[in-house]
């Protein structure tokens, strides 16, 4: 069994208790206009040009079997790129692939509580893939987490729950009609999904992304809250304020990025304080 991932990231200290391994599938049925990673949408891999890393030497046209006047994805170009301005992203894995990169870092997980963290992109689109390593990461008694925007159906959370110790889930915005327009996608699923896992009992931490002009007001995160009050309060909600930092990657694939500002350190503490 084989799934798409673009990353595996060792020593990250944000996506879950203590010192994580986070695998980044590729993938997502969902377009946020402030998704800070292009290059996890599709579930193929894909070709990144960075053009303004590129000085123009044609040693990538050389190597290339076919000129540059099509692409196979055979990475030669970014191979012998000496400046890095071509990138490959994406590439198949068997569990037994990542299960080795996982397991170099299990001593730091067990002196630091951390684990191993399933992102992406929607992790839960290669459900199969997924139940699979989890069940792996669980025989070798590693602490699991699931990162997920929740946007598929109840019973691919059925399926991961015994092997899952936390969810990390994200939740967009209340009303419906900005979550379609700024996501692609209404909210219903994704908070019906929401309302069962918290009524589980299972870990959840809910991460909000905070975007100007989009959910960044105390009224929408106090909606949110008592939303989260009448299911199972989590025990912990992330507020993850927008940065721009994907922005060369939008260029990178030959698309435009939405354009945001960066939401103030005051408002951001303001709002957090309505989650303590
Ligand atoms: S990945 Fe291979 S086929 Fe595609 S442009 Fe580069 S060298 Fe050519
Ligand atoms: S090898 Fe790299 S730097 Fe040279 S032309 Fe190709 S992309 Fe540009």
């Amino acid at each position: 069994m084989k799934a798409t991932i673009f990353d595996i990231e060792r020593n990250s200290y944000v996506d879950g208790p203590g010192i994580r391994t986070t695998v980044f599938f590729k993938g997502c049925n969902l377009r946020c206009a402030w998704c800070h990673n292009p290059e996890s949408q599709s579930g193929f891999s894909q070709m990144l040009f960075y053009k303004d890393k590129c000085t123009g030497c044609g040693k990538c046209k050389e190597k290339c079997p076919n000129n540059l006047e099509s692409c196979e994805l055979c990475g030669r170009c970014a191979l012998y790129c000496p400046h890095d301005a071509r990138e490959i992203c994406g590439r198949e894995y068997t569990v037994d692939e990542v299960m080795r990169e996982i397991l170099k870092d299990q001593s730091y997980y067990e002196t630091s509580g951390g684990g191993v963290t399933f992102s992406g992109g929607e992790c839960m689109l290669q459900i199969d893939f997924l139940e699979e390593i989890l069940k792996e990461c669980k025989s070798h008694g590693i602490h699991t987490a699931v990162d997920t925007a929740g946007h598929v159906p109840f019973e691919y959370f059925e399926k991961i729950i015994p092997y899952t110790d936390l969810f990390l889930y994200d939740v967009k915005s209340l009303d419906n009609e900005k979550h379609k327009e700024y996501t692609g996608a209404t909210n219903e699923l994704i908070l019906a999904n929401l309302e069962m896992l918290l009524k589980s009992g299972k870990a959840v931490w809910v991460r909000i992304p905070i975007i100007p002009n989009v959910n960044d007001t105390e009224e929408e995160m106090k909606k949110i809250k008592s939303f989260l009050c009448s299911y199972g309060y989590p025990p912990k909600v992330e507020l993850l304020p927008y940065h721009a930092m994907g922005e060369h990657k939008y260029a990178a694939l030959g698309k435009k990025a939405h354009a945001f500002s960066v939401p103030g350190k005051e408002k951001i503490s303001r709002l957090r304080k309505l989650f303590e």
